[in-house]
């Protein structure tokens, strides 16, 4: 089995006692690839590092995450457009909004949104989109843009069945999913193989949202398994065929080959 982890903070300095050792596991799981979404300023040198270390297996994005948007956003997106210019990424990640937390700087969540989905045409890159709570805002701005031009995905998707439609007319998109399938209240595994197959890509979104039975606990990309094993019961498919599936979706969408 070859998975590809599709959004994964492995560079958190959660992992920093034990990194090499639960990449191994991760390895050994049948994981080979890590696609790594950047969230702030802080997080730059982190990713970079990693990346340098593990050469076609960890993959970077730039982007900045919507929590990490306020009043003083323009000056961070200055940086992280000139990092743009630094390296070859995968996909510009992770941007989107976020009403969860805090709706105080929702205009300047949709400012910072909309102009890195801007980047993302000018490059020819997907975009990896956290949307919570978001997904009307998520959507106006992915048409005002253009959604023809753009493709990515819906990482940690978990939304409505009406969501699910309405992700499923973008036609550059795929679903992000990750942990959160395997909870008792996730609904959305009712209705998600409304979604073709070749719409889904695996996620960990680790350190967080580990899949039963390790929830609560750090998660990691070796855990990666546990969600294949929900998919297949979902879509009524092998494990293997999953894995084969979702790995040439991830190819496909990223441009990575290993
Ligand atoms: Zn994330």
């Amino acid at each position: 089995m070859y998975l590809v982890d599709t959004h994964t903070h492995i560079y958190a300095e959660e992992f920093d006692a034990d990194r090499d050792e639960m990449i191994r596991r991760a390895t050994e799981a049948g994981v080979g690839a890590f696609c790594l979404p950047n969230i702030d300023i802080e997080s730059i040198d982190r990713l970079y590092a990693l990346c340098d270390q593990y050469p076609g297996t960890c993959f970077p994005m730039m982007g900045l995450h919507p929590t990490s948007v306020d009043s003083g956003y323009k000056k961070d997106l200055d940086i992280v457009r000139t990092e743009l210019e630094k390296r070859k990424y995968i996909a510009i990640g992770e941007i989107g909004i976020d009403l969860y937390w805090d709706k105080t700087y929702l205009q300047e969540q949709v400012e910072a949104f909309e102009e890195q989905l801007r980047w993302s045409i000018d490059r020819n890159l997907p975009v990896a989109i956290h949307s919570r709570e978001a997904f009307p805002y998520v959507f106006e701005s992915l048409y005002k843009i253009g959604i023809d031009k753009l493709r990515g995905v819906f990482h940690s998707f978990g939304g409505s069945r009406e969501e699910l439609e309405e992700a499923l007319r973008c036609p550059g998109f795929s679903l992000g999913i990750n942990g959160v399938i395997t909870y008792k209240k996730a609904t959305f595994r009712d209705y998600l193989s409304l979604a073709p197959i070749e719409r889904i890509v695996l996620e960990t979104d680790a350190p967080y949202l580990a899949p039963v039975p390790y929830r609560g606990k750090r998660n990691e990309p070796a855990y990666l398994t546990a969600i294949v094993q929900k998919l297949a019961e979902v879509y009524q498919l092998s494990e293997e065929t999953i894995a084969e599936k979702t790995t040439e979706n991830a190819r496909r969408l990223f441009g990575i080959c290993s």
